[in-house]
């Protein structure tokens, strides 16, 4: 990681504009989630994530729009309430950290996706088209044979 990429700031927003934030780099990773919960969440196949300590993540406009939904596993999921846009992931297994919708993120942080997780639960109607690591068993994020 060059110095420059160290402490850069990115910025992110939902659809509409209403909610915008900054992340601060150095990232924790970035992955993309095939668990059930995180694929009806978005409404899509499958979420791609960048992680940031809780530090690291500013909220720097909407947060009368962000809508801080308690899940039944625990977890915090946050979405615009205007536009529906689903943006933060905070759950009990990563205390301190805030996982950030890697399609909310504008522009590039300092690392592309690099596996897939919970691989166990992805949907049957998509299939896999890359060569990332493909972890899953119990905790979501264990090998795979
Ligand atoms: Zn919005
Ligand atoms: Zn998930």
């Amino acid at each position: 990681m060059s110095a420059e990429t160290e402490d850069r700031v990115v910025p992110g927003r939902c659809y509409c504009g209403g909610v915008t934030f900054e992340v601060t780099l150095p990232s924790r990773f970035c992955a993309h989630c095939h668990c059930g919960n995180c694929r009806r969440a978005h409404g899509a196949a499958f979420v791609t994530y960048a992680g940031f300590p809780e530090r690291q993540f500013a909220l720097t406009g909407g947060g009368d729009l962000l809508v801080r939904y308690r899940t039944d596993t625990g977890a915090t999921r946050s979405f615009c309430r205007r536009c529906g846009t689903t943006l933060l992931y905070e759950g009990p297994r990563w205390a301190g950290e805030v996982h950030v919708a890697r399609a909310c993120i504008d522009g590039e942080i300092d690392r592309a996706p690099e596996a897939h997780v919970e691989v166990d639960n992805k949907a049957t109607w998509w299939t896999f088209d890359d060569h990332l690591p493909r972890l899953g068993g119990t905790s979501g994020s264990e090998k795979k044979p």
